[in-house]
């Protein structure tokens, strides 16, 4: 079974997405990249290198729904005709008329964003979506934790790695240790567990950075001796990786710990002070990276945390700073 990497441009920030394609029957793509001319072009260049054809193919297999991994999804099922779409249950981004708006609009008002950033959050996400053609509920097949997509030769093991988003999963072929990890594991930068609803009880946030931490022990438990990511170069050295993903999260901890401040702070106040020059969509992105980094100082009891007029209000716990 062979894997084989398509690199595919988008027009976001994190530059080229990785696309996978199984040259195995039956012959299965992992990710597709954003809807645009561009990636359409760059992911049939690779097909046709590796003499696949669009209409070969016999399933579409997602990572996750963030738009850069799954617009393409749509048009290239309906080119292949009776072609499976496979993603996780957990994912929300592919779905047509989702609600999921307002329930975010909660979380961000909860995280102390105000008003009128959420707007321009919500028009630029908006735009954001134009790059992704959605699919109706009977559309897709869900991705099963721990069972296999199988080949003629050989199978993939599904292993859901919740935290960069709640359904994003992994695909581990055991016989080399190799995993196909989407935005799980990029080489140079550490994933963003980004701000999401919990898909179990939508009035509550997903433990993104909790779940991210178990979602990378649990790789690790299949001592990887190869791991290819949604960006950049795969990762030969996974355990490196690991240790240094452990050590950025707990650097981030210490210093939104140290940002909140006696009278207390919101997770918007301390993403301003993290990364007071950002903009556009990478103040969701900071926000986001703001809860997550919170949310675990607070359930491992290092900051408190209470509701004042319905926004969040991380403090400081015992005056003690040194135990920091
Ligand atoms: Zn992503
Ligand atoms: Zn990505």
């Amino acid at each position: 079974m062979r894997i084989i990497p398509i690199s595919v441009p988008t027009p976001f920030y994190i530059g080229p997405v990785n696309c996978y394609l199984i040259a195995e029957e039956p012959l299965t793509l992992i990710d597709t990249g954003p809807k645009t001319k561009e990636a359409n072009e760059a992911l049939r260049d690779g097909l046709r290198k590796a003499r696949v054809r669009v209409s070969d193919l016999r399933r579409i297999v997602l990572t996750h729904a963030h738009e850069d991994h799954c617009g393409l999804a749509r048009s290239l099922r309906d080119e292949a005709k009776d072609a499976e779409v496979l993603v996780h249950n957990w994912e929300t981004g592919h779905r047509a008329g989702r609600l999921e708006h307002e329930e975010h609009r909660a979380l961000l008002v909860r995280a102390g964003v105000p008003g009128n950033e959420i707007e321009a959050m919500r028009r630029l996400y908006q735009q954001v979506r134009l790059y992704a053609d959605s699919f109706d509920q009977n559309e897709y097949s869900e991705l099963q934790d721990e069972a296999e997509l199988e080949f003629n030769n050989g199978a993939l093991r599904i292993v859901h790695t919740p935290g960069h988003t709640p359904g994003s999963c992994s695909f581990i072929r055991e016989a080399d240790r190799t995993v196909i990890a989407g935005d799980c594991v990029l080489k140079r930068i550490t994933p963003n567990p980004i701000l999401s609803v919990d898909p179990i009880d939508p009035t509550r946030r997903f433990p993104s950075l909790a779940e991210y931490l178990v979602s990378l022990a649990r790789l690790r438990a299949f001592a990887p001796t190869l791991v290819y990511g949604g960006h950049g170069d795969p990762v030969n050295d996974f355990e490196e990786l690991f240790n240094r993903y452990l050590r950025a999260v707990r650097e981030r901890q210490a210093q939104v710990i140290g940002l909140v401040r006696n009278g207390g702070a919101t997770a918007w106040d301390v993403s301003r002070q993290m990364f007071p020059e950002t903009d556009d969509v990478h103040r969701f992105l900071a926000v986001s990276e703001a809860v997550a980094h919170l949310d675990l100082a607070h359930s491992e009891g290092k900051i408190a945390l209470e509701l004042s007029e319905g926004k969040e209000v991380y403090r400081r716990v015992g005056g003690d700073e040194r135990k920091l």
